[in-house]
């Protein structure tokens, strides 16, 4: 089958042993710097969810950041920062997630959606899927309906994907 995608590949950069031995980092600043991939990589993330009515898109610290705003304005909905502990100002709603060793806590403002609204969730790169799936533990115990989840590139041999369960998952890129 032909790899859609390929134009983009070429633009993601393997880093080999990054941040430790044995992990090839998806580096997508050669991405990010490109007008033209990025503006595309915007516009398909938000492509795959313009049926879908999305009140507010949450970004993951700290590249979901960059790829989240823009994708906030193309659907018309707010932007809303989820961070690492102790890094927002105001009043926050904690979820905390195993790591591969230990366990790390993601937090957001306790007011930044509310009760039934419909939240949509990004970050650069879906991996073994335990960050997007504690923001989407954080979304329901906000009362919110997490509608979906996006993402750049999705290395699928980790399975992330199934953690996400039966939630609407697009990820531009996929690494078999
Ligand atoms: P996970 O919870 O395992 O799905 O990991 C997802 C988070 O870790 C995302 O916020 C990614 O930015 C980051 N991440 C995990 N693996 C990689 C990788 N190989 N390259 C770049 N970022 C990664």
């Amino acid at each position: 089958m032909e790899d859609r995608t390929g134009w983009l590949k070429e633009l993601i950069r393997d880093v080999y042993d990054f941040p430790k031995p044995g992990v090839t980092f998806k580096d997508i600043t050669p991405l990010l710097s490109d007008p033209d991939a990025f503006a595309k990589t915007v516009g398909e993330l938000a492509g795959a969810f313009n049926g879908e009515v999305v009140d507010k898109v949450l970004g993951i610290e700290a590249r979901g950041f960059i790829v989240a705003a823009p994708v906030a304005l193309a659907l018309g909905a707010g932007f809303v920062p989820v961070r690492k502990a102790g890094k927002l100002p105001w009043q926050v709603h904690a979820e905390s997630y195993q790591l591969e060793y230990g366990t790390d806590i993601l937090e957001m403002h306790q007011d930044a959606i509310g009760p039934g609204e419909r939240v949509l969730i990004v970050d650069d790169v879906l991996a073994t899927g335990g960050t997007a799936a504690a923001v989407a533990r954080m979304v329901d115990h906000m009362g919110a309906d997490p509608v979906g989840f996006a993402f750049v590139l999705e290395l699928a041999f980790l399975g992330g994907r199934a953690k996400l369960r039966d939630r609407d998952t697009f990820s531009l890129v996929t690494y078999e």
